[in-house]
């Protein structure tokens, strides 16, 4: 049976936050797919209710990743329904991009909020849970934002930055024990998120649809955007057997851009 077959996860409970839609719900599929018990996270019950409609075995938690108490709360009783967890995708995350002069510190604080401390409340909620079952896997969806600079987007580029400190450093914190952490880098991901920021560029700029997509394509050398099922054919390598000594890593999904 090969590595990657139905059921290599069995038994494996797997937490993704922002899992109602975009590359969360891509990830929530694969790792279904591979047989782990999971538990859907995001503020919007609706859409993590209707996700886990097409899962075997999933179960959604209303949680916003940047409160604290929420986090503990929706971790605990993830714990309770199905066991510790072993896999922890921290995938929520938002971009809101302006100028850094017209930036509001209201905009600053969102995105470090949600792309940065949102990651270490739910892996300083996850670690016990991975520490009491003997094994782990953080992957953290960062973005090729964490790895160079973009204009009109320094709040998010900042906390995708301290995304990736962050993974580097806690993966040395668990070097001893089966847990690793990785961050995932894609580039321009076919999402909501992306539909946003072309509607964005249209309206700043005037352009029509085609060219504002082209200007966002033309930053990958395959010229083209990367699909949601990329992005969770990675997490899934993170998380089968053969990738134990991958950790501290920040792998690109970027059309052979280099950063
Ligand atoms: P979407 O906007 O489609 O999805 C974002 C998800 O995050 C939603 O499910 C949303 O659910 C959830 N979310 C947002 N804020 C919170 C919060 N405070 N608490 C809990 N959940 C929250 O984005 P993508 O799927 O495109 O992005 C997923 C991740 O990938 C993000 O971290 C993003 O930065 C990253 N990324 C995306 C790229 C792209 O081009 N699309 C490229 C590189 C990285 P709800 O609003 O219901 O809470």
């Amino acid at each position: 049976m090969s590595s990657d077959s139905i059921s290599s996860l069995a038994g494996r409970h797997a937490i993704i936050t922002g899992g109602g839609r975009g590359i969360g719900a891509a990830i929530a599929t694969k790792l279904d797919h591979l047989g782990a018990k999971i538990t859907l996270m995001g503020r919007t019950e609706a859409a993590l209710e209707q996700k886990c409609e097409e899962l075997a075995n999933a179960r959604a938690l209303r949680v916003d990743v940047t409160d604290e108490n929420s986090v503990k709360q929706a971790f605990s009783n993830a714990g309770e329904a199905f066991g510790p967890v072993n896999i922890l995708v921290n995938n929520a995350g938002a971009a809101d991009s302006a100028p850094l002069e017209r930036t509001s510190q209201e905009i600053w604080s969102k995105m470090l909020d949600v792309n940065l401390t949102g990651l270490f409340y739910c892996s300083k909620a996850a670690i016990p849970s991975m520490k009491q079952a003997g094994w782990g896997r953080i992957i953290n969806i960062v973005s090729t934002a964490g790895l160079k600079g973009y204009a009109y987007v320094s709040a998010y580029c900042a906390a995708k930055h301290g995304a990736i400190g962050l993974t580097r450093s806690l993966a040395l914190e668990m070097v001893r024990t089966d847990i690793t952490v990785n961050a995932i880098c894609p580039g321009y991901t076919n999402t909501e998120l992306l539909e946003n920021s072309i509607n964005n560029i249209m309206e700043k700029t005037g352009m029509n649809r085609e060219k504002a997509e082209q200007q966002l394509k033309s930053s990958n050398p395959q010229n083209r955007f990367i699909e949601p099922e990329e992005v969770a054919a990675t997490v899934a390598w993170l998380c089968l057997p053969g990738s134990e000594s991958i950790t501290g890593q920040s792998i690109a999904i970027a059309g052979g851009e280099i950063m």
